[in-house]
């Protein structure tokens, strides 16, 4: 008896096209992984489709992984769809957001699912009303927007139980700094079980265990950071993103992907509600609402009634600093918070000790070797780092005239952590991803805090959002300037978010917290509005960006070309942006320039800008992009194609 062969496309991770036909003898279902033999190494794939038999000869698939389909249709759809938005392959996509590895995961230890005590709360009638503003069983978008401390998680979770009571699972995303122990145990009293988390610290067998369990639908809620939106969900009813604002859901890496717009893509494929929220949503989503194609629920009350601060603007040029880098009036503040048996909060978004250093011989500034960047002084590591390449200077020479003895300029946590451990001894904490590195360290510092065994925490974005703690009463913002003077069409917003979300960490309960923020530009626009409490904010910034071109109100696309010869990359970088200023009229194309950072790790970096209203032409312009690129490219040049992008 012969046997039937049959002919599958199989998507694999691969940076190319990714979908490759080989043959078995086996009856497969889409959505099986298989086993397969590609470039003479074993890889496993997806089965895409069934197809009848080629004209090519194609090689065997080894195994099947599994009886029954892992990946859905509608996920395999996603993806697809997903590489077609990014201007991106299938195969680059899976590769992108699925690791070789897990995807190559075949067997895990069951997640262990462990009880805990339920605690119930009483909702307000505005966090009732934004509850069952959810349409639950069909596709849409809602954003709860609520004040810092107005109880959205609450909300969430209330909305996931109902979803979860009807047998499908959960999904709530948070940026990955907002993974804290205090969240897992508030989503652990409301649900009455530990969810299964899903972030850069969860490592292998944890990691698979999360995976597989999620993916067979044996867990009914995980947390997770940006990544866990592509665990393959069985019967997944809802996405929770919390902070819809936050700018660490762009990736980086190709896939270029932003996580909300891929929530959104993904819930509209599965028919499933999607729930954002965010004391300060983000410009393209408040766009959306207007457009009425998202919907809004409101928290404008915290629950137990407690204020918002008040906001205090800080003028440097008119008052004297203490150690140089802190203003007076916030000195005496953090002293009298101190003096009370209060907490405070010093905000700063930078690390280290000084953020350059300047030869005292010769003014040089200390350089990376590697990138056109100055290096960031850790004095207790007694080291000079490079923040792109990562590169550790222990030897800090001048290379113009080898002197060894610097300046310092521009100040970092560290510093600040120095002034005041001298001012307040044994008061203070530090805490940034510098000294943050475990989710033990992570655990260790928020008790110290908690427990307030200190008064003081000082730190960087990671605790600028999440964290509740009663007893803090002042938060000071040291650093806005540095956010506010970034050449980004999107600095206003990014500092105005963060000045939101940071003071949002003050008088969360019956103490009425104060936030200073110290600026040498008070009359900042910015400021303006944050003084102002009626999110008129929004109608500004959404006028601004109209009347200047930008998005929401256009789609940016940044072709980014990279390689070791200068002349190389301007000379290809050139070559694509004549071109399209000639052939594809219907677009703007700037550029190319050089990045503000020009180079890093011995790479030069030039951007082109490709702006339009109108998607088809922008496709167009970006085929035509690669073609002239692909032929003209040399050795080891890449150009990344970022749509929406977020860093310039
Ligand atoms: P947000 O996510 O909006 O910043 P949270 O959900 O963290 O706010 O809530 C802030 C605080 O208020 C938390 O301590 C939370 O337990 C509490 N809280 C929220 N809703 C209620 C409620 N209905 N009754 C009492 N306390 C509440
Ligand atoms: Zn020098
Ligand atoms: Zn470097």
């Amino acid at each position: 008896m012969s046997e039937i062969i049959r002919y599958y496309n199989v998507l694999l991770p691969v940076v190319n096209s990714g979908i490759f036909t080989y043959s078995t003898t086996l009856d497969l279902k889409i959505g099986v992984r298989v086993a397969v033999d590609f470039n003479r190494r074993k890889i496993t794939g997806i089965v895409l489709e069934e197809i009848e038999k080629p004209e090519y000869k194609c090689k065997m698939i080894d195994k099947a992984v599994d009886n029954e389909p892992l990946f859905s249709k509608k996920y395999l759809e996603f993806i697809l769809k997903m590489a077609e938005y990014y201007h991106s392959t299938a195969g680059l996509t899976l590769y992108g957001v699925l690791s070789e590895k897990l995807l190559a995961m075949e067997d895990a230890e069951p997640f262990i699912v462990e009880k805990t005590d339920v605690v119930d709360i009483t909702y307000t009638d505005e966090q009732i009303k934004a509850i069952n503003s959810v349409e639950l069983d069909k596709f849409s978008i809602t954003l709860i927007h609520g004040i810092t401390g107005s109880g959205k998680t609450e909300v969430y979770l209330s909305i996931a139980k109902k979803v979860l009571a009807t047998g499908k699972k959960v999904l709530y995303i948070v940026p990955e700094i907002s993974l804290t122990p205090q969240l897992i145990e508030l989503v652990s009293k409301r649900l009455g079980y530990q969810p299964a988390s899903f972030h850069s610290k969860v490592q292998g067998k944890k990691r698979a265990s999360a995976f597989l369990s999620f993916a067979r639908g044996e867990v009914k809620f995980v947390i997770g950071a940006r990544s866990a939106l592509f665990i393959p969900t069985k019967d997944l009813g809802l996405i929770i993103i919390d902070e819809e604002h936050e700018i660490s859901y762009k990736q980086d890496k190709t896939p270029t992907y932003h996580l909300r717009d891929m929530a959104v893509l993904y819930s509209s494929i599965l028919n499933i509600p999607t729930v954002l929220g965010s004391a300060t949503p983000s410009i393209e989503t408040i766009n959306n609402i207007k457009k009425g194609k998202y919907n809004i629920a409101e928290l404008k009350n915290r629950p137990n009634n407690a204020l918002l601060p008040q906001i205090h603007i800080v003028d440097l040029k008119r008052c004297d600093l203490v150690a140089g880098v802190i203003a007076e009036p916030i000195f005496d503040k953090l002293y009298e918070t101190v003096r009370k048996g209060e907490q405070a909060i010093i905000f700063l978004n930078r690390k280290g000790y000084s953020t350059s250093l300047y030869c005292k011989s010769c003014g040089e500034i200390l350089q990376c070797d590697n990138c056109s960047v100055s290096v960031v002084y850790y004095k207790s590591k007694g080291v000079a780092n490079c923040k792109y390449c990562n590169t550790d200077y222990r030897k800090i020479v001048c290379k113009k005239c080898n002197s060894v003895e610097f300046n310092e300029h521009g100040i970092g946590t560290e510093k600040v952590e120095e002034i005041l451990e001298e001012l307040f001894p044994n008061k203070v904490l530090r805490m940034d991803l510098d000294n943050i590195t475990t989710l033990k360290s992570l655990k260790s510092s928020l008790k110290k805090f908690e427990s307030k065994e200190v008064q003081i925490l000082i730190g960087t974005q990671l605790i600028s959002k999440g964290l509740h703690f009663p007893d803090v009463t002042f938060v000071a913002i040291l650093g806005i300037d540095n956010i506010i003077s970034m050449p980004d069409f999107r600095s206003n917003e990014r500092a105005f978010q963060q000045i939101v979300q940071v003071a949002g960490r003050a008088g969360r309960e019956q103490l009425r917290g104060d936030v200073y923020i110290q600026t040498v530009d008070p009359n900042s626009v910015i400021f303006k509005y944050i003084l102002d409490s009626d999110n008129s904010y929004y109608d500004y910034e959404l006028d601004r960006r109209k009347s200047v071109g930008y998005p929401p109100f256009t789609k940016l696309i940044r072709l980014s070309l990279t390689h070791t010869n200068l002349d190389k990359v301007r000379d290809v970088a050139n070559l694509v942006a004549s071109t399209l200023k000639s052939k594809c009229k219907n677009i703007t194309t700037l550029g190319p320039v050089e990045d503000a950072i020009f180079m890093i790790k011995k790479k030069y970096c030039l951007t082109i800008l490709l702006k339009s209203h109108n998607s088809i032409n922008l496709k167009k312009a970006i085929s035509i992009s690669l073609e002239i690129f692909e032929k003209n490219k040399t050795g080891a040049m890449i150009m990344k194609v970022d749509k929406d992008p977020y860093k310039f």
